[in-house]
């Protein structure tokens, strides 16, 4: 997971074939299973066990036994899913144009509808028993106990569903329900006319969203990225009132769904599955907008550094000294275990392992699925996936999925199955502490200043887009949820005027401000596509700040209670709820602490950055 999209980059000139690469930067897939063969055999088992499941509906209220038979046996097919699953998807990563090996990916697909409709039968007939006699039976069976946090959250769940008839009229209005979205996507992707431009240096360019950002982040002429931005945003102002109309209809749609389901408010029933208090939201919003003076301070230093009059959004992204250092993978192969020296000599022990172990699927080749991730493959042991590149956000990306594979192992090993999985809430807290130790770890031995400020623009760089940017975004969502639970009217000016007054409110003077930017809204796929998810990222990121201190300041005591706590954390899984993990972790996102931490990590960096660029002065830039 990962919201930095990279710009477009060329394509690498030498693409090696894949039988090219030697193996020991290629994953290992047999650590799943031997060959199709052995994936067949568990996929035929794999479809007794579903039929099996499906012949127990009408069981559950015979008594404990017999609940915890359903629960063992959705285990069984729950860990063998995830062979099953990954063995294929893994297999038609490496190269997508295998038409035979994506067949058989789909054929996983097909069973696990078949799962679903198995297995249909189960939450209905465990929520027919009250709730009291299933804490009896759990109180006598320490097997079943196992599953009380998952039974029990079930029954919390239940608060908001409706009697039969109520849920199949809300089932009839899935069907419509995610036209809003599909018809964005058509008009904003399957639709569009991307223009073609020429740039004021010279040189035509089709401006696709990728063209767009790589542009922005590579053109040292500002006209350039000022005709850039204004022809890509010109394409949203031609259809700006369809576009308000479609998030209209998402607004009204969240809100009939959260009326129908008696919520008070469209974040209630957002944040209600994790069980989240929407104070946290509030919270988070509040505490960031009275912490953007780095983030000013950060603009203004660059507005003065790349020397311009006057400094727009498009100005935001483009480098500020020329660099072009490579880093070799085998020197990163050293260098993430030393960065996590202070999470214990187990952890090192166990990433140099996992480093060495086929985990990693390295390189890119033809047909290799683009970008990056760690797949949790329970019961044998997380794979990732890679296109490294030599560059720094390649470096990056590897310490960030790598924390995502640390918490998959740590997790599958102190859990049992049901709560081996964790939630996209906690999940990023692990990979951007991993990013963050690796950060401190490369400024630490950083001699150039060039070395550094390179590494602390990506670190400012990506504060500013995975926090700053998403509770900004947030609060917009929020705003416009509020416009249609007050019977206010949602028009294209209106949901310009949000947005314009929320970059004036974070930005402050430090940007000058183009009136296109107001229609900015209508090009985030998020608002359309998953309201009230990308807070996430921002509290994600608030708690692995907070976190970050607590392992690196203090005494010595401290701070091998903060190693304990955190690493508790990833042990813990899903076995609980989100804020209750973190709060045992030392972090309580209902208050402003973690919030202030990520101010308080700026604004340091900021002040870093200020004095390696003084020391570059001398030379040139
Ligand atoms: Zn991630």
């Amino acid at each position: 997971m990962d919201l930095r999209a990279t710009a477009e980059a060329p394509s690498a000139p030498h693409l090696r074939d894949r039988n090219d690469i030697p193996d020991r930067f290629k994953w290992n897939l047999t650590h799943i299973f031997s060959d199709w063969h052995e994936w067949q055999t568990a996929y035929d088992e794999l479809e007794a066990k579903i039929s099996k499941y499906a012949a127990l509906q009408g069981t559950l209220k015979q008594g404990a036994e017999h609940v915890l038979a359903a629960m063992k046996l959705s285990d069984e097919i729950g860990q063998l899913t995830y062979k099953v699953w990954y063995f294929a998807s893994l297999r038609y990563d490496e190269d997508q144009r295998d038409n035979q090996i994506n067949a058989k990916r789909q054929q996983v697909q097909i069973l696990f509808a078949k799962a679903s409709q198995a297995s249909a039968w189960f939450n209905p007939e465990l929520l027919a028993i009250p709730l009291p006699t299933i804490q009896k039976w759990m109180a006598a069976s320490a097997d079943l106990a196992v599953y009380r946090f998952a039974l029990e959250d079930l029954y919390r769940q239940q608060e908001h569903v409706l009697d039969d008839k109520g849920e199949r009229l809300l089932s009839l209005s899935s069907r419509f329900s995610s036209s809003p979205n599909d018809s964005y996507s058509a008009l904003s992707t399957a639709d569009v006319c991307f223009p073609t431009v020429t740039l004021p240096s010279g040189g035509e360019v089709t401006l696709t969203y990728g063209q767009y950002r790589a542009i922005l982040a590579t053109h040292r002429n500002q006209a350039d990225r000022a005709t850039a931005f204004t022809e890509f945003h010109e394409l949203y102002t031609a259809n700006i009132n369809t576009y308000a109309s479609l998030y209209h209809g998402v607004l009204q749609r969240d809100w009939f769904h959260s009326q129908a389901r008696d919520y008070r408010t469209t974040l209630d029933a957002a944040l209600h599955g994790n069980n989240i208090p929407p104070a946290v939201v509030e919270n988070l919003i509040e505490t960031t907008k009275a912490g953007t003076d780095p983030l000013r301070r950060y603009h203004r230093l660059r507005k003065r550094v790349l020397g311009l009059d006057t400094y727009h959004v498009y100005d935001t992204t483009i480098p500020l000294v020329d660099f072009d250092r490579k880093y070799a993978y085998d020197d990163v192969l050293e260098w993430l275990p030393a960065s996590v020296e202070p999470l214990g000599r187990d952890y090192q022990a166990q990433m140099r392992e996992g480093l060495a172990s086929g985990w990693i699927d390295v390189y890119e080749n033809p047909g290799k699925r683009s970008g990056a991730y760690s797949a949790p493959v329970y019961g044998v042991h997380p794979y990732m996936l890679l296109n490294y590149n030599d560059t720094l956000d390649a470096v990056f990306t590897l310490a960030h999925e790598m924390g995502h594979s640390m918490h998959t192992l740590l997790s599958n090993a102190h859990q049992p199955f049901v709560y081996s999985a964790y939630t996209i809430f906690v999940a990023e807290v692990a990979s951007t502490l991993s990013e963050a130790l690796f950060l401190e770890f490369m400024l630490a031995r950083a001699t150039d200043d060039r070395d550094k400020i390179v590494l602390l623009q990506h670190a400012i760089d990506g504060i500013v887009s995975t926090f700053y940017t998403q509770v900004m975004f947030a609060d917009y969502e929020l705003q416009a949820h509020r416009l249609v639970e007050s019977d206010r009217p949602v028009t294209a000016d209106g949901l310009g005027d949000i947005y314009f007054t929320l970059m004036k409110a974070y930005h402050g003077d430090a940007i000058d401000y183009d009136d296109l930017s107001r229609v900015t809204w209508a090009r985030i796929p998020h608002f359309f596509s998953t309201p009230y998810y990308v807070y996430q990222y921002a509290t994600c990121f608030a708690s692995s700040a907070q976190l970050m201190k607590q392992l690196t300041t203090g005494s010595d005591t401290d701070r091998s209670t903060a190693i304990e706590r955190y690493l508790a954390l990833l042990k813990a899984g899903g076995s609980d709820h989100p804020m209750t993990l973190l709060q045992r972790a030392g972090v309580d996102l209902s208050k402003p602490e973690p919030v202030r931490a990520v101010v308080d990590q700026l604004d340091d960096l900021v002040t870093q950055l200020e004095t390696a660029i003084d020391h570059l002065k001398p030379r040139s830039m």
